[in-house]
């Protein structure tokens, strides 16, 4: 439910029917829209005491909260929100570009991706310590060792590192290494982790699901902002389809839908949508054209010999060549690609 208060509510007025629900163990959330000041009654405390309210001074009526995701959704927080990770900012007019290896495999190999990536205009350096794999015998990442590596490539390039949390036991460590947490598809619903991301204050960069219904991926960042943490940036990055050419399919409507559902930023993950090197520009110019507000791309200096991900991975020069083509794409329909931090 959504208390519309008078035009000429009073702020005692406002402030008494705020108090109220509070006492009583709601949660709300109090929005300007136009003219309009709404409170939106979150849980089932807060809309157990609407007949009530409904008869305070102040309320001028009581609508229904359409979307099930009140604090994601964009009906009541009508601008674009913004989330900073240090200079970086998701949700402006920049497109921010995040690059690295899918796994951290050892210091050389992730201190020449980082370099490379950084002087060809990446903004944050991604990398997994800890990996999510299909199979129990394929490499499972370095764990603590690879968030050391990632942490020591972020003091030689000044990238921000965005790294993956596995494990609701692990959020503590991860966090103290990284500067974003990342929810991997394969976790998108893992309730648990999502309410412990939203327990701390580092950025989430939460990706959907590959069989997830684009509600289920704004159920999912509802879960991190009502646990507390309102820095939620979502992540297209293809569904298990019919289609077999592909590694998942990119569902590049997500992209514009998920834009008016949601005041969040969305980025696209080109990489394990192609599972093709050769796609993943193709995808990546797609995503920043459709009005994505990063790429998160997997780049790595080897890929013959990766550990992971080796087939999707670009070459270093491969990516210089996309980053070229994503500043002509984004120029195209007026936004910018975020410039490099050096030269
Ligand atoms: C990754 O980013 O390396 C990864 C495992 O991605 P996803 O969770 O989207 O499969
Ligand atoms: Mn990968």
């Amino acid at each position: 439910m959504i208390v519309v208060l008078d035009s000429d509510c009073s702020l005692k007025e406002k402030a008494g029917v705020v108090r109220f629900i509070e006492r009583r163990g709601g949660r709300l959330l109090v929005s300007e829209i136009g003219d309009e000041t709404h409170i939106g009654l979150i849980d089932t405390e807060a809309q157990s005491l609407a007949a009530e309210i409904e008869s305070m001074p102040g309320v001028a009526e009581l609508r229904p909260l359409a979307p099930p995701y009140p604090q994601v959704a964009r009906d009541h927080h009508p601008e674009s929100s913004v989330v900073r990770v240090g200079d970086v900012r998701f949700g402006g007019n920049e497109v921010v570009v995040l690059a690295g290896p899918c796994s951290v495999e050892n210091d050389e190999q992730i201190s020449i991706v980082g370099e490379a990536v950084a002087r060809s205009g990446a903004r944050m350096l991604r990398g997994g310590a800890f990996k999510p794999r299909s199979s129990p015998y394929s490499f499972q990442g370095l764990g603590e060792e690879g968030l050391v590596l990632l942490a020591w490539v972020r003091e030689q390039t000044g990238l921000p590192v965005v790294t993956e949390v596995v494990a609701p036991e692990d959020v503590d460590l991860v966090a103290q290494y990284a500067d974003m947490l990342q929810i991997g598809a394969r976790n998108m619903q893992n309730f648990r982790l999502l309410s412990e991301v939203g327990a701390q204050t580092l950025p989430v960069l939460l990706k959907r699901g590959i069989s997830s219904t684009v509600e289920e991926l704004l159920l999912a960042a509802e879960y991190v902002v009502a646990a507390g943490n309102p820095r939620v940036v979502l992540c297209e990055r293809g569904l298990r389809t019919f289609e077999t050419t592909t590694r998942n399919t990119l569902d590049i409507s997500a992209v514009p839908v998920l834009k008016q559902k949601t005041h969040l930023p969305v980025i696209v993950d080109p990489s394990h949508a192609a599972g093709e090197r050769s796609l993943v520009p193709h995808l990546a110019r797609a995503a920043v054209a459709a009005g994505a507000d990063g790429i998160i791309v997997e780049v790595h200096n080897d890929p013959e010999s990766a550990l992971s991900d080796g087939k999707q991975s670009l070459t270093l020069e491969g990516f210089e060549t996309m980053m070229a083509q994503l500043r002509r794409v984004a120029r195209a329909v007026d936004r910018q690609i975020a410039p490099p931090i050096v030269g």
